[in-house]
């Protein structure tokens, strides 16, 4: 347990469950119902990678003051872990419960003030009444509420249904992952890794760079990058892979290059691979075993990794530049982005994320953000690409408020490497 728990009188984890246990046993005895309320916070990691663990920690003990002014004798209050707080509210109906999470909701979107900074988080929140079922089984249904309440995009509150999606708490999230971990092992075993490869058109037409992604497949089965991205980081298995990536990624370049297609290749760099002092050597042997021009290979990597003030990261960035590769921040716009950080990030290129996409053209406000993000980007000499594009609309008005770039399924999906060359062909002939 940490400062956090101990100053707040928190339960954590295991009380947590001691006292779900206790709660649901008086319930069944006593016919009261009991309510359980799963909250959240959204995009909490991008808090801490932008602005660091302590303004993290900060946030997370003004929070917890304030749950514990808010619902004080109504509820036991629990940490479950980095952002997740758990309210066991016995004698307490659905409506009862739906009101106290619209308070809390409300409590955690209150402007907090770190140093110079004002943030307002919001949260996802789940909520289940008590089934007479068992104590664990009461607070899965209420965690898979909550993950359902962040697929709605967060700031949301979901009541327990039947949502298809498994809940994290003991066995099922372990055993998915260990699942997971051992069909990535597999793959890396039998050659069920491979990439796919997204083109990223300019305005003109002109095929300005493929984009790497990863595909794993296991015994016919696939495996999306959603899923055992996540797995290979927190393994650490990211760093074979990134490995492998580099490599893969780099030669891809080098063959379009002998095809005759000057074409960028962009590969993926996760958080752990940046910052592995390992990195820098990884990507000198792709570059000298592909014996491709560096700059036919660029490194996709989100904000937050540019912002990382950490030696070893520094270094990587450097080496990576001065190996001869361009940066690109990944997914821009997403969580706590500063549009006043851009100016010290070494990247020449911003791919602005798919929100921002997805509501166009009818979102005159996003779109707006948009103009600004790209005017922005190219005083400061960036390219601006937009991910995720599907519709011509949307193209449209990405081009008409200035972005060099599109990708999208609008104009292809990821494809095989066998696909890509005749799909350039095919390209340059219309
Ligand atoms: P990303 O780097 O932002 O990649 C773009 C994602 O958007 C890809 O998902 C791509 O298939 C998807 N996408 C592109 N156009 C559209 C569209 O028009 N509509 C929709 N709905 N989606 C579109 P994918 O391949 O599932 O990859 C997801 C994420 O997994 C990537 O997001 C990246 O963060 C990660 N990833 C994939 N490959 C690698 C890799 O080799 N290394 C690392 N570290 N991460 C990877
Ligand atoms: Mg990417
Ligand atoms: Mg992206």
């Amino acid at each position: 347990m940490n400062s956090i728990d101990t100053l707040t009188g928190f339960l954590d984890r295991m009380g947590c469950l001691h006292e779900a246990e206790a709660l649901t046993a008086d319930s069944v005895a006593n016919g009261h119902p009991l309510a359980v309320i799963w909250l959240d916070l959204d995009r909490f990691n991008k808090i801490n990678d932008s602005f660091g663990h302590l303004a993290g920690d900060e946030i997370i003990k003004e929070l917890a003051l304030r749950f514990r002014n808010r619902v004080s004798g109504r509820a036991e209050l629990c940490r479950m872990g980095g952002d997740e707080f758990v309210f066991l509210v016995p004698k307490c109906d659905l409506s009862q419960a739906q009101q106290l999470a619209g308070e809390l909701a409300r409590t955690v979107e209150d402007p907090i003030t770190i140093g110079n900074l004002t943030l307002r988080p919001t949260a996802s929140i789940g909520i289940a009444i008590h089934n007479c079922e068992d104590s664990l089984s009461l607070l899965e249904r209420a965690d898979r509420a909550m993950i359902a309440a962040k697929r709605k995009g967060g700031n949301s509150i979901v009541c327990s249904g039947e949502e298809p999606i498994p809940g994290r708490l003991g066995i099922t999230l372990a055993r998915e992952e260990l699942s997971i971990e051992s069909l990535l092992h597999t793959a890396l075993e039998t050659g069920g890794l491979c990439l796919h490869y997204q083109p990223i058109i300019r305005a003109n037409g002109e095929v300005e760079a493929v984009e790497a992604l990863m595909r794993c497949s296991v015994n016919g089965e696939n495996i999306s990058p959603g899923k055992f991205i996540p797995v290979a980081e927190k393994t650490g298995l990211i760093i074979r892979i990134g490995e492998w990536c580099l490599l893969q990624g780099a030669m891809q370049a080098r063959l379009l290059h002998d095809a005759g297609y000057h074409t960028k290749v962009a590969i993926n760099v996760s958080r752990a691979q940046l910052v592995s002092p390992k990195f820098t050597q990884a990507l000198h042997a792709a570059l000298i075993c592909s014996n491709v021009k560096p700059d036919l290979v660029e490194l996709e990597l989100t904000e937050s990794l540019f912002m990382d003030v950490s030696d070893a990261v520094q270094q990587n960035l450097k080496s990576a530049i001065a190996a001869g590769v361009s940066l690109s921040i990944d997914d821009f716009g997403t969580g706590y982005s500063c549009l006043a950080n851009l100016k010290d990030i070494p990247a020449k290129k911003l791919k602005l994320d798919r929100a921002f996409v997805t509501v166009l053209p009818e979102d005159r406000r996003a779109l707006a953000v948009v103009r600004a993000m790209t005017q922005l980007g190219h005083e400061l000499g960036m390219t601006i690409v937009a991910e995720g594009c599907e519709r011509q609309e949307e193209i449209n008005a990405l081009l008409d408020v200035g972005v060099d770039a599109i990708q999208g399924f609008f104009y292809a999906r990821p494809m095989a490497e066998e696909s890509l060359l005749t799909w350039l062909k095919t390209r340059n002939k219309k």
